[in-house]
C-alpha cells in the first residue's frame, strides 16, 4: 500500500504559503509506517513547528495504470478525512536547499486517517469538510475548490504510477494551516458529522 499526497490543491492554501498555483499536480510520497488509526498522535521530537493539514482521502479499490479521466471515477468508492502533518520547519530547510520533503511529511505516525469511510455514491458530489482545534474552526474546505478533481488525480499520478488497491490519497489541504502542541485536541468534520478525533500528547 502506498499513500499519495497532493501539494497545492487549493488556491487559499498556495497563496498562504506564499506558493505559485501549479500548472499539474504535485504530489509525494509517505510511507505505509506513517499511518496513524489511534486517537493519540505523539509530537515528535525533531520538529519545533508541527502543522496539521487536513484533507479528504479516497482509497482506491483497484489496480490501475494510464486511467482516462473519464473512466477514474470506477476506481474509488469511499472516502474519508486525514491529516498530512508536516514538521514546517525541516520542510522550509529543505525546500531552501532543493532537497526533498520526505523526513518533514513521510515520519512515523504522520498521516493521521479515520476509521469511517463515507460512500461517495450517496454523498453530494460537494464535500464540506472542516477541522476544529481546541473548539475552534481552523479549517473549512470544499472539494468543488480544488485545483484538480479527483478524476484528475488519479489520472495523472496513474501517468506514472500503478495504483493499487488500497492505495491512498490525500487529495489536498485547504487554507488555515497551523500548529499543534502537545495537549491540542483536533477534529475532523465531514458536514456535521465528526469523524476523527486526535488528542496531541
Ligand atoms: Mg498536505
Amino acid at each position: 500500500m502506498k499513500i499519495i499526497c497532493i501539494g497545492r490543491n487549493y488556491v487559499e492554501h498556495a497563496k498562504e504559503m506564499s506558493s505559485p498555483l501549479p500548472s499539474s499536480p504535485i504530489f509525494f510520497f509517505k510511507p505505509d509506517t506513517s499511518i496513524c488509526k489511534t486517537k493519540n498522535f505523539y509530537h515528535p521530537k525533531f520538529t519545533s513547528n508541527l502543522h496539521y493539514e487536513c484533507e479528504v482521502v479516497i482509497r482506491i479499490d483497484k489496480v490501475g495504470k494510464n486511467i482516462q479521466t473519464k473512466f477514474a471515477h470506477t476506481y474509488y468508492s469511499q472516502f474519508t478525512l486525514g491529516i498530512d502533518f508536516t514538521a514546517r520547519d525541516i520542510q522550509t530547510e529543505c525546500k531552501k536547499a532543493g532537497l526533498p520533503w520526505e523526513k518533514a511529511k513521510g515520519f512515523d505516525f504522520s498521516a493521521p486517517i479515520s476509521n469511517t469511510w463515507i460512500d461517495i455514491e450517496k454523498h453530494p458530489k460537494n464535500i464540506k469538510f472542516s477541522l476544529v482545534k481546541n473548539g475552534d474552526i481552523v479549517q473549512k474546505g470544499e472539494t468543488k475548490n480544488m485545483i484538480f478533481s479527483f478524476d484528475e488525480l488519479i489520472s495523472y499520478i496513474s501517468t506514472f504510477i500503478t495504483l493499487k488497491k488500497g492505495d491512498l490519497i490525500y487529495t489536498g489541504t485547504p487554507a488555515g494551516v497551523g500548529r499543534v502542541q502537545k495537549g491540542d485536541q483536533i477534529e475532523g468534520f465531514v458536514d456535521q458529522q465528526k469523524i476523527l478525533d486526535l488528542k496531541i500528547k
